[in-house]
């Protein structure tokens, strides 16, 4: 029988007998822990003479002897001899210290895990009775591909004393879109802070613990301000919690994101940002609308809808071969058609309006810029949209040629 015990090696003096390719495979577990390792062995292979210079382990040439045993706290033997293997693990039992005995079938005092982490979750595998590495390992790659995509109970029951904070970017909308890490996050997460975009069908999966606060602007509802958002993320976090800020798209577009991780630096509080798919790419590509397209359009140009049309936007939007994406950019449509035709781009440049791209009630209307205003008021295209004005818009574009021609038909 086997008892499963973590123990920490940080610091404490470590021997390994033998330095050939077992002894490479297991070191960096052990020197990445922090453990002060000492080799004894006559000679070493090249990899473990390799890690042994990098990380300026002791190595002392010559055949390991019982006296080497007695300052360790724990031994690994591997030294190619099942004898001498076997008579350092009776010296380790004399004197009470733990020993891993890697001949082939044999197993000391202890034995070596297969392991993975998530987060601050260890879990370790080994078998009860003989060694059968490759089976731990194969549980252990299963456990881990559940860790990783955040299918486990993984969220501390008993508060750590350090919160962190993740800005998760959710994508467009559909769960699948999300990325495993912002899975494996929010499974950890105590508290989520949710806007209304993205892929808020994820937030009813979570435990009924985890606090969600929902700070997203709905009708009738005023959006919280951000700087009450930063507040409530600095203080959730310094409380000890793991604080997932979950975003529509990407945080760092359009999503207020840099002011958050701006508010936790200064705070002192960890924080990490996880990208995402963000609506500007992916709500034209739902939409079946490539934002670049090789002899069509060579650049894209990304605008909130709601700032200014600066110089910049103007010359993107009368270039033939730059694709303008606008974000929350339905109530300033007219404002950016009128400066575009200004600005000298033709009436005819087509423009894609991409209403809740992702979802089921995804609605696309093509236009041009000439028509576009007098077709949204008529279709009453509404928030969340994206817009897409340049050639790449243009209905036919990905069309194979004699479907293409029937479309100008028509
Ligand atoms: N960080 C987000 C953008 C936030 S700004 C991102 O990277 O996608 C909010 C704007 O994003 C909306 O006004 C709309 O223009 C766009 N948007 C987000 N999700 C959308 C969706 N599913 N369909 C259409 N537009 C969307």
């Amino acid at each position: 029988m086997t008892t499963m015990l973590g123990v920490s090696l940080a610091g404490r003096d470590v021997l390994f007998a033998g330095g050939g390719s077992v002894a490479a495979r297991r070191l960096p577990r052990l020197l990445e822990e922090g453990a002060r390792i000492r080799i004894v062995a006559p000679a070493l292979s090249a990899e473990t003479a390799e890690i042994v210079e990098s990380h300026g382990i002791a190595w002392t040439a010559r055949e390991v002897r019982e006296a080497d045993v007695a300052d360790a706290w724990f031994v690994h033997t591997a030294t190619g001899s099942a004898r001498v293997d076997a008579d350092v693990a009776a010296w380790c039992e004399r004197s009470r210290t733990f020993c891993v005995n890697a001949s082939d079938g044999a197993h000391g005092s202890a034995r070596l895990t297969a392991e993975t982490r998530s987060g601050d979750v260890i879990v370790a595998v080994a078998s009860d009775a003989g060694v059968d590495p490759r089976r731990a390992a194969r549980v252990r790659d299963a456990i881990a591909s559940l860790l990783e995509r955040g299918a486990l109970p993984v969220r501390r029951v008993r508060a750590s004393a350090r919160g962190r904070v993740a800005l998760v970017g959710g994508g467009p909308g559909p769960v699948d879109l999300m990325t495993v890490r912002a899975r494996r996050l929010l499974a950890e997460a105590d508290v989520v802070i949710a806007d209304r975009l993205g892929p808020v069908d994820v937030l009813t999966e979570l435990d009924p613990e985890v606090e969600v606060i929902d700070v997203g602007k709905r009708p009738g509802h005023h959006p919280v301000p951000q700087d009450e958002i930063n507040a409530m993320i600095v203080a959730r976090a310094r409380a000890g919690h793991r604080v997932v800020r979950l975003k529509g798209g990407d945080p760092f577009v359009f999503g207020r994101g840099g002011e958050e991780v701006a508010a936790c630096l200064e705070a002192g509080v960890p924080v990490e940002v996880v990208p995402a798919p963000s609506s500007a790419v992916a709500v034209p590509q739902a939409a079946g609308i490539p934002v670049t397209h090789r002899g069509v359009s060579g650049a894209m140009h990304v605008v909130n809808g709601q700032g200014e049309l600066t110089a910049g936007t103007l010359a993107a939007l009368a270039d033939d071969a730059v694709t303008t994406v606008v974000l929350m950019g339905v109530a300033a449509l007219e404002r950016i058609a009128e400066g575009a035709l200004a600005a000298g781009a033709p009436l005819s440049r087509p423009v894609a309006i991409v209403e809740s791209g992702h979802t089921p009630q995804q609605r696309t209307t093509r236009t041009t810029l000439g028509a576009a205003v007098a077709d949204a008021r008529a279709a009453g295209v509404r928030n969340p949209a994206v817009i897409v004005i340049g050639e790449v818009a243009r209905p036919d574009l990905l069309l194979p040629a004699p479907a293409a021609e029937r479309a100008h038909a028509r």
